[in-house]
């Protein structure tokens, strides 16, 4: 079932939504039911929470005003089970408020970056989205086509190198083991090679426990009681991103600390393993 209805009387929040069954039981009560066939089984808080069927009462009772009880019914199919919730008038008004202030900000926003999800899959954008575009362009390619691809090319490529890379670094780990414990036996420094020579020191360092060793506390506390802290530490800029990103401090020393930040590009490749479904 079709429902058009506007969160607010100026018709400014406007919703569509299909319901997939709508039913009337003999005491008058309406019942919204919703089908999934999800493997996912969410608990009684979540369908408690759920937006949609939330807003499909919304909807009903927009068209329906003398309507009175709402039953909420989702369908696990997959779980042969039923989850049922109902919505106080004030669980409806703060889910209008929740949806008008989250329809601002989506329409105030300027950027909008890729959100992956399984709704991915009904998406009706993936020609536009970065994330699905490139997939959309070769899909349609024939066979020769779709190899000579720029994209396609680069990718290939791209795998087989990063393939040998780490073949190359297993073995390239191998060898140097095997140089190492060649040179401890000969008692040799620098091993001759045909066109090369490989030289190999053996040093002591002294170290002091990692962060994540069960004694490093107990050395930072040694360190502070003594008042040599300042001496042995400084600044972890790590840590100072996520508090600016997260707004963790004050306004003020935010907009101060970052009178000393600048916004840098930052790039990153990563090969994954094309899913069965994206073949
Ligand atoms: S395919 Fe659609 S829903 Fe998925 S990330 Fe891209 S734009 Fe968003």
């Amino acid at each position: 079932m079709n429902l058009i209805f506007s969160l607010d009387d100026d018709n400014k929040y406007r919703m569509r939504g299909y319901i997939d069954r709508l039913s009337r039981t003999h005491d008058g009560t309406y019942e919204i039911h919703d089908y999934k066939t999800s493997s996912y089984l969410p608990g009684q808080e979540e369908a408690d929470k759920d937006r949609q069927l939330g807003l499909y009462q919304i909807g009903v009772q927009k068209k329906w005003p003398d309507v009175e009880n709402i039953r909420l019914v989702w369908h696990y199919l997959a779980f042969d089970k039923e989850l049922v919730s109902y919505r106080t008038p004030e669980a409806i008004t703060s889910l209008v408020e929740s949806t008008e202030s989250l329809i601002d900000e989506i329409e105030s926003a300027g950027d909008f970056p890729p959100n992956e999800s399984r709704l991915c899959d009904w998406c009706e954008y993936p020609d536009l989205c970065p994330r699905r575009k490139h997939f959309y362009k070769v899909e349609a390619l024939p066979a020769n086509e779709y190899l000579n691809e720029p994209g396609v090319i680069l990718a290939n490529k791209y795998a087989e190198l990063k393939i040998r890379e780490a073949e190359t670094k297993s073995e390239l780990e191998k060898v140097r083991e095997a140089i190492l414990d060649y040179a401890r036996r000969e008692e040799v420094e620098v091993v001759k090679g045909s066109d090369c020579k490989v030289r190999v020191a053996f040093d002591e360092k002294l170290k002091f426990p990692g962060k994540s060793d069960a004694e490093r506390l107990e050395l930072d506390a040694v360190i502070k009681d003594a008042g040599k802290w300042g001496e042995v530490s400084e600044l972890d800029t790590t840590a100072l991103v996520s508090i600016v990103e997260k707004g963790l401090w004050t306004k003020d020393l935010i907009d101060t600390v970052m009178g000393y930040g600048r916004i840098e590009e930052t790039s990153t490749v990563r090969l994954s393993k094309l899913k069965d479904e994206e073949k």
